[in-house]
């Protein structure tokens, strides 16, 4: 459905206002000050006959000359600032290249393209899903600690355009109060007449939100020059918040967090010195910076790229911060978990309650490779690996902790040797031995999560009366051929409302109505597949994070490439958790097993 393209020259007069204010917010940098450093993207020289010095020049003692003979003491160079721009459209494609599925023509894109174009800015098009707020509502988010300007579009005004802007409001509220300096929603409906109807709103919108941003950046010192700036009497800050202070600081910073500052608690730095502010990224030094200059700071600097760029450039931490945390994560474990410290939903607490979890794997095999790889990455301090069995060269086709190598030798002990060559902050038990009911709950007992990944039913009741019996969340994984399931049976802490295996399979089946994998055969990424969804549910148990699969059995085709999801309630009849279920000890199951 191709709409009639807008004729950009409609909105010319909004072009011209946009080129001047960016033009005219422009920093002007003294060039004595100036001298040797990096300045901006692209400067160009006011009144210079159109002289334009290259994107990241450095300013050297001759341009300084040559400048000063043109009579010029100063040069605007504020740094290009960075703009996402999300639509549903196809509003940044290049011309002429072919829309993607699903999406559609954008007649308000030559619009959008002229206005950025005409502040000298080259945006970035995120994509938004339409229909689906939660990810979009992330993806803005992940862009406003990104870029310093978040353009959100919208076709249409009223109730889609009201939800988009209930978005970005959620999105620049951040966990840590880091925000976009700006983000705007700007209705661009594909209707010419409409749009030139309400332009007038939209470039109002667009203009404040582009004075913003230009207007709003403080200078940017490299992490490498730091160092001389607090030679010169800088004082640096760290304007993370204290729970980030905790994972270590850049050395000779003090704390200013930046919701101090805005709730205007903090204590303030002495005035006449010149300030350095650091956060993360290098987003929130600037708000910091903003807040600053509004109180009468004249010299404001943002270490570029931040606390990121400070630790790549192997800069020196603050040893012995401000709390015991600190101690935790040394430098090999602030390298490693960098990713996990990163998401809000884990960070600092998350990872340390994974250094302390207790996770026992049943079975090294198919199930067991995938998950206990990933646990063991993810910083699961102790794996408790059950297995009896040696490796074959069979199990070579799926069972990835085992190398060939390894062919003969206990299965435990491959994957330990594999494990820690990983991750060798790890402690990794492994346990040679059939799971019975006679070491069953010793094997388990203590474990914040167990996973089930045998191969056999007799052991799979044991496990599952077990996890009853201790009160133990159990990840449910199985395999066969093309197919598997994954659930979380959770029947022990949630007696009546989580069920058990049992709810699922009361009874055993008969062994011909149930082969295993060396009689039936099974694709290898299969248990792969299975077995990374299980340590996907074991790391949201143990961070106490998200929805875990619990009263919900996850079955996968691999032929079709279907993912189906089961309501698997608990059942009140079940004879392992219903209402009048009664345990008779680990050694009647396994009779009751051998008997089917
Ligand atoms: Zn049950």
């Amino acid at each position: 459905m191709a709409a009639r393209p807008i004729d950009p020259s409609l909105f010319s007069s909004s072009l011209r206002r946009l080129g001047a204010a960016h033009r005219t917010d422009a920093e002007r940098v003294p060039l004595a000050r100036a001298r040797g450093r990096v300045l901006a993207e692209a400067i160009v020289v006011a009144g210079a006959d159109g002289a334009r010095l290259p994107s990241g020049h450095r300013l050297f003692p001759a341009d300084l000359g040559t400048l000063a003979a043109r009579g010029l003491a100063d040069v605007p160079c504020a740094r290009r600032p960075t703009v996402a721009v999300f639509s549903s459209g196809d509003a940044l494609r290049p011309p002429g290249q072919a829309l993607g599925a699903g999406e559609r023509h954008d007649a308000a894109r030559p619009v959008l393209l002229a206005l950025l174009q005409a502040m000298g800015l080259d945006p970035v098009a995120w994509p938004i899903l339409p229909g689906d707020p939660q990810r979009a509502a992330s993806a803005l988010h992940d862009a406003a600690q990104a870029f310093d300007l978040v353009i959100a579009c919208s076709e249409a005004d009223g109730e889609g355009a009201s939800r988009l802007s209930a978005l970005i409001d959620g999105a620049i509220a951040a966990p840590f109060g880091e925000r976009a300096p700006r983000a705007v929603l700007l209705v661009l409906p594909n209707d010419p007449v409409r749009l030139e109807a309400i332009w007038a709103a939209t470039g109002e919108a667009l203009i404040d939100a582009m004075q913003g941003v230009a207007g709003g950046l403080a200078p940017e010192c490299d992490v490498a020059e730091v160092a001389a700036w607090v030679a010169r009497g800088a004082r640096f800050y760290d304007v993370r918040e204290a729970e980030e202070h905790r994972l270590g600081m850049p050395e000779g910073t003090e704390p200013l967090p930046l919701s101090a500052l805005e709730a205007g608690t903090a204590s303030l730095p002495p005035q006449g010195a010149p300030l350095l502010l650091i956060c993360a990224r290098g987003r929130r030094s600037q708000r910091a910076a903003a807040l600053l200059r509004e109180r009468g700071f004249d010299e404001v600097a943002s270490v570029r790229g931040g606390f990121d760029a400070w630790r790549s450039a192997g800069l020196p931490l603050a040893s012995g911060g401000a709390s015991a945390a600190t101690s935790t994560f040394d430098a090999d474990a602030l390298a490693r978990y960098d990713r996990h410290l990163r998401l809000a939903q884990v960070g600092a607490a998350g990872q340390q309650r994974l250094m302390a979890s207790r996770v026992v794997l049943v079975g090294a095999g198919g199930l067991g490779s995938p998950a206990a790889f990933y646990l063991a990455a993810a910083g699961v301090g102790t794996l408790v690996l059950v297995d009896d069995d040696r490796v074959e060269r069979s199990n070579l086709q799926r069972q990835i902790l085992h190398t060939d190598a390894a062919v003969g030798s206990p299965k435990v002990a491959s994957a330990r040797d594999r494990l820690l060559a990983l991750n060798p902050r790890l402690r990794v038990e492994g346990v040679e031995a059939r799971l019975s009911p006679e070491n069953v709950e010793a094997l388990l007992r203590g474990a914040d999560v167990v996973i089930d990944g045998s191969d056999n039913f007799a052991t799979r009741y044991l496990v599952d009366a077990a996890c009853r019996e201790l009160a133990l969340p159990l990840v449910y994984g199985a395999v066969e051929r093309f197919t598997g399931q994954v659930s979380v049976f959770d029947a022990g802490r949630q007696r009546g409302r989580a069920p058990c295996y049992r709810c699922l399979f009361p009874e055993p089946p008969g062994a011909d109505a149930a082969p295993n994998c060396a009689e039936a055969g099974v694709l290898g990424v299969l248990p792969g597949l299975i077995g990374m969804l299980q340590a996907t549910e074991a790391l949201k148990l143990l961070l106490g994070i998200g929805d875990p699969l619990v009263g919900r059995l996850l079955t996968v085709d691999a032929l079709g490439m279907r993912f189906r999801e089961l309501a698997l309630p608990a059942d009140p009849d079940c004879p392992g958790c219903g209402a009048h279920a009664v345990f008779d000890g680990y050694a009647a199951i396994e009779t009751f097993c051998a008997s089917r």
